[in-house]
């Protein structure tokens, strides 16, 4: 299989890099999330409620690897400075994009979605 991804480098050109594959920091590999809110008296004392949820049933995909459990990642032993610099820019604009979306969301479908 051919390990390439493609990043921008500081002039905003595309460039094919050398990439590994690596378990997503996020879920752990897991591929998907718990539904990260807290459980009611209610729902802790629902025997059925309890087993769904312990068998990922409320679990939500994994937003950072859309399910796949890992994630193909530039091999930064290959990467020139600048390239580095280029990404770290551009992995710090995705962050406050995600930030932006999930509040979004939140406004939209309240904490417990
Ligand atoms: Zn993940």
């Amino acid at each position: 299989m051919n390990r390439t991804i493609t990043v921008n480098n500081m002039d905003g050109d595309p460039v094919e890099v050398p990439a590994k594959w690596v378990l997503c920091p996020d879920c752990g590999g897991e591929g998907t999330l718990p539904p990260g809110y807290v459980l009611s008296e209610e729902q802790t004392s629902d025997p059925e409620f309890m087993e769904d949820y312990m068998a990922g049933k409320y679990d939500r995909q994994c937003h950072i690897c859309r399910g796949a459990s890992k994630l193909l990642v530039p091999d930064r032993v290959f990467l020139s400075e600048s390239l580095l610099e280029a990404m770290e820019i551009e992995a710090e604009a995705e962050r406050e994009n995600a930030a932006e979306i999930e509040s979004e969301r939140r406004y939209l479908y309240g904490p417990e979605y």
